[in-house]
């Protein structure tokens, strides 16, 4: 889980590695470092952002009109400058980036260390560098394959080095003295951009759009050699293919900030627009998709994250909406469950990135089953819209902040259109999310905001903040408190209503912040359980259309019967915001996290 960035072509390399690093900056961000080829290799890396690199390290001043260059996310060493990427052989003639676990490094390393090979980190990573350097010695084809490659012998050593790799990796290699960079993707994400000044590489569209919207999306084991102007593909198998060049749709000034102090409040406030873009699906897929729903047998909604707790959402209105039991599991538990799986099994697997690896995990034991697969997902041309036997899009737009915001939203919108189109009321749902734009507009304007950061001011040094609901708002619960936790850092939790007696009342004391969700269906049950808290003690901020005698705050929000949970966590996600400005905390980069999770 880091991000990759490449460039060969006819411009300096370093300002073009350096905005695209940045542009990446959201998928890891504990160390940087690139390496460009000109006369020499250079390496320039840090602990720290890619702008501390910049200034420190004068990196636009290094020549080259090659390079590449990784912002990581570490998992296997500490977060020193020595693990940061790139990684390089014996003698720093070849230097590589990596994306992802090289499963087998430790036997791969061991054979290294006993033919001589010194290594410099604690990484996976490294050995594909000594990997690569002990292959030199080797010429000639690729032995046992069909190699169309006359190549000269550092493709040939790259190749041979890829061969012997286990795990997820996407990696870009170059050498010393050598117009090429060699790249491999398995399991991990990696895609092409063609430009007129060049050719990139980065772990997903949105850091060269600047440059090009000329994409060519990978196959997993494919591998890519671009020198000079010239950029070839090859399978898994060593065999030159084509690969289809595709054109992305999405603007550059999507992905950028606009006038928005952080990508998160920017995100938080397209909602009005993006839940309307959720609606915009093909009628013909999803009649498709309802009807694999009605005749599969154990329906299972797999993702992490926010994505689970839309799954859930889902769950809830599949079963209230479309009288249908749908089954909700976490992607990272999913395989004590694949044993239930047939060919009459319908997966639906939910990504805002299509490359979250514990999804795509789950995804490929379902195939192996028979089972039919869709994505739910927002990336066009991901691993999991390639992936499904049938792909819904969220339409959102890049999400840059590491929190979703705007494409959870979308997932809800997109749950409740699947189980209106099972009851037959797809038009009344789409029309229902059209009604919400100025709801969903006047929960992000100025004046809510300022509402909720006094609202911020007061709990800002709070230890513990607990949430309650039940039903849809029990799971809306669930996401409010994930979003404040991770980008607060304050521990805050969910509990379905009816269960604070069963043990979390124990947590309560004076002054104890917790929230109420609350909608008209489930007024009486869950104004009864915020009584019980308010008896012992607790400080009620309730979330509802009108204001409860019991609350002490009042977060004022319409009520919009089934689509509440959209309602109710924007203005969550509003507060999530403030408290970190409030805490001087970087919205857009949670410490220890990182948007796109590509390692199980
Ligand atoms: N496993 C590698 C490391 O720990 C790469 C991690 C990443 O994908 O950022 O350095």
């Amino acid at each position: 889980m880091c991000g990759i960035f490449g460039y060969i072509g006819s411009e300096k390399a370093t300002p073009i590695l350096c905005r695209g690093l940045k542009n990446l900056e959201y998928r890891g961000y504990d160390s940087v470092g690139i390496a460009t080829v000109s006369s020499q290799l250079g390496i320039r890396k840090e602990v720290g952002r890619i702008d501390d690199l910049v200034s420190r390290l004068n990196i636009e001043d290094v020549e080259g009109s090659l390079g590449i260059g990784h912002t990581r996310w570490a998992t296997h060493g500490p977060v020193t400058a020595e693990n940061s990427h790139p990684h390089t052989d014996c003698f720093d003639k070849v230097a590589i980036i990596h994306n992802g676990i090289i499963e087998n490094y430790l036997e791969l390393k061991t054979k290294l260390v006993e033919r001589g090979h010194r290594f410099s980190s604690d990484t996976d990573s490294e050995v594909i560098a000594h990997l690569i350097e002990d292959n030199l010695s080797f010429s000639g084809t690729i032995s046992g394959s069909e190699s169309s490659w006359n190549g000269s012998s550092f493709e040939d050593a790259c190749v041979a080095a890829f061969k012997e790799l286990r795990g997820s990796f996407a990696v870009l290699a170059v050498r010393e003295g050598e117009d090429k960079i060699v790249a491999v993707r398995k399991d991990s994400p990696l895609v092409v951009g063609l430009a007129e000044n060049g050719t990139f590489f980065a772990s997903d569209v949105a850091p060269f759009l600047e440059w090009t919207k000329e994409v060519v999306y990978l196959e997993n084991h494919d591998i890519v050699m671009a020198e000079g102007s010239e950029v070839r593909f090859f399978d898994g198998g060593f065999a030159e293919v084509k690969r289809p060049v595709s054109t992305v749709e999405w603007d550059i000034e999507e992905a950028k900030k606009g006038n928005f102090d952080h990508f998160m409040l920017k995100e938080i406030t397209e909602q009005a627009e993006t839940i309307q873009r959720a609606c915009v699906q093909d009628m013909a897929v999803v009649e498709r998709i309802a009807s694999m729903i009605r005749s599969g047998f154990g329906v299972f909604f797999v993702a992490c994250g926010s994505s689970f707790h839309a799954c859930l959402t889902g769950s809830y209105l599949f079963s209230k909406v479309a009288k249908l039991h749908v089954n909700v599991v976490l992607a990272s538990e999913f395989e004590n469950y694949e044993h239930f799986l047939t060919d009459r099994t319908l997966i639906f697997a939910v990504s805002q990135s299509g490359e979250t690896a514990d999804v795509l995990e789950a995804v490929r034991a379902a195939k192996r089953r028979g089972s039919r697969v869709v994505s739910i997902t927002n990336v066009m041309g991901s691993s999991l819209s390639r992936e499904a036997d049938e792909l819904l899009l969220m339409n959102s737009g890049p999400e840059i902040c590491v929190l979703s915001t705007k494409t959870y939203t979308s997932q809800v919108v997109m749950m409740g259109l699947l189980a209106c189109a099972l009851d037959g009321n797809y038009e009344s749902c789409v029309q229902k999310v059209k009604d919400l734009y100025m709801d969903v507009y006047n929960l992000t304007a100025k004046s809510m905001r300022d509402r909720l950061k006094d609202l911020a001011r007061d709990l800002a040094e709070k230890d513990h903040i607990y949430m309650i609901g039940r039903g849809l708002q029990y799971t809306t619960a669930l996401e409010a408190a994930l979003k404040v936790k991770e980008v607060s850092y304050i521990h805050t939790e969910a509990f379905a209503g009816g269960e604070l007696k069963h043990g979390p009342l124990a947590l309560i004391e004076k002054g104890t912040p917790v929230f109420v969700f609350v909608s008209r269906d489930n007024e009486d049950r869950i104004v009864s359980n915020a009584q019980e808290v308010k008896a012992r003690g607790g400080y009620l901020i309730g979330v509802s259309d009108w204001d409860n005698p019991v609350f002490d705050r009042w977060i004022k929000v319409p009520d919009c019967g089934d689509l509440n949970p959209i309602i109710q966590a924007i203005p969550m996600q509003v507060l999530a915001y403030e408290l970190a400005v409030k805490k001087n905390l970087d919205p857009d980069k949670p410490r220890n996290l990182a948007k796109s999770v590509t390692v199980l």
